[in-house]
């Protein structure tokens, strides 16, 4: 079978279309699935330009890839899948540090180790082939309702995680939450949007893109607010995030800080509203340093009881709360999802994907999207369910 791989013990990531063994079911546990379509994201475009990720150990090479959609093929007795079945799967597998209690927990996902591995990022082959298989724990059944925009659940997931922590989290006050602010338009900033609005909150996007844009255009289309950002966002520039809040006159009970600029992070602690959470989601490398209002922002911090959370990756039941939201975003926007996918490669395209011309979501279509129904419906092709 095909599979993209990328050379990350070499100087420069080379990026390879190889032909590679095609998996085999060993346990009553696993699935195979055929993979129809991969989600690229930041990390992707990180670890295919920039060298980021790590092989499995003992390796050269990592096949990439972690926003999948696919269909089941075959299925061991003991999965519960059966050959059709569309589904997606869970990118963190556990550490195995006996004392990581949440690794031990099922809680990867706030694995304390660091020693966890991803697949297609961290020391485990992702799924951009056509082929994987694995254990069925980690694989989440898909409706075909959403057979053209499922791949989106990994980014859902990553909102749905946030969205339960503040939850949580809020249970500390009596909570009515109203309005939100998304700071990002990208498809965690859109997702995020959709999905605020689809909780009944009056939602604001501040976002670099033009208004006009398709970032622009997508907010608007969830009922979102949308502001265009001048200069970088942060105070000192043109228009500022506080200045802009300021402008409309608004307090926000949620913040989603999606674009990873850490400048805009702290800025957003000053815009946040009394009693209200900011969720960090994105991130940036380097070390770049800043002068802050210390005394200001610790003050309104503790006089307003804020709450700032960091938040990474999901666990299984965020996937699942993220397939049933994706419904209901479709149901509420109709095609908003689809809109989201704005590229389409095939898996020969993927060594000279620009990312810097991805104007929202990129994916690659490893079967081509005119064969999923056909393959969704369950065709000759597929084999039926065994026992190994
Ligand atoms: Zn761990």
């Amino acid at each position: 079978m095909k599979a993209i791989r990328v050379n990350l013990k070499s100087d420069s990531p080379g990026i390879t279309l190889e032909e590679i063994q095609r998996p085999v079911l060993e346990h009553a546990d696993e699935v195979l699935v055929r993979v129809l379509a991969i989600g690229l994201d930041g990390t992707d475009r990180e670890i295919l330009q920039e060298h980021y990720g790590s092989p499995p150990i003992g390796e050269q090479s990592l096949t990439t890839g972690h926003e999948s959609l696919g269909i089941v093929v075959e299925a061991g007795a003991e999965t519960g899948f059966q050959a059709g079945d569309l589904v997606t799967c869970l990118v963190r597998r556990p550490c195995h540090e006996q004392d990581c209690v949440n690794c031990r927990n099922g809680h990867a996902d706030f694995c304390e180790s660091g020693n966890y591995t991803e697949r297609g990022i961290k020391g485990a082959h992702g799924f951009l082939a056509e082929y994987y298989k694995e254990q069925a724990r980690y694989v989440v059944l898909v409706p075909k309702t959403s057979l053209h925009y499922g791949m989106l659940a990994e980014p859902q997931s990553i909102v749905e995680k946030v969205w339960n922590q503040v939850q949580k989290i809020q249970q500390r006050l009596i909570w009515e939450p109203k309005t939100a602010l998304i700071l990002g338009s990208g498809p965690l900033g859109l997702l995020g949007a959709a999905t605020c609005r689809v909780l009944g909150l009056d939602v604001y996007v501040w976002s670099m893109a033009a208004e006009d844009s398709k970032q622009g255009q997508l907010a608007k289309a969830c009922g979102a607010v949308y502001q265009q950002a001048e200069g970088d966002g942060s105070s000192g520039s043109k228009a500022s995030l506080s200045e802009y809040v300021k402008k409309i006159d608004r307090s926000f009970d949620l913040i989603l800080e999606c674009t990873g600029y850490s400048p805009l992070a702290f800025e957003a602690m000053s815009v946040l509203g009394a009693g209200g959470v900011l969720a960090l989601l994105g991130v940036t490398p380097g070390a770049r340093k800043m002068e802050i209002s210390a005394d200001t922002l610790n003050l309104s911090i503790v006089l307003e009881n804020k709450c700032i959370i960091g938040s990474v990756n999901a666990s299984r039941r965020d996937f699942e709360t993220g397939v049933y939201r994706l419904g209901e975003i479709e149901a509420r926007f109709p095609g908003f999802l689809q809109r989201v996918i704005t590229e389409r490669f095939q898996l020969e395209e993927v060594h000279g994907i620009d990312f810097s011309k991805i104007e929202v979501k990129a994916i690659v279509e490893v079967v081509p999207r005119q064969e999923w129904e056909r393959l969704a419906q369950g065709s000759s092709e597929i084999q039926y369910s065994f026992s190994v």
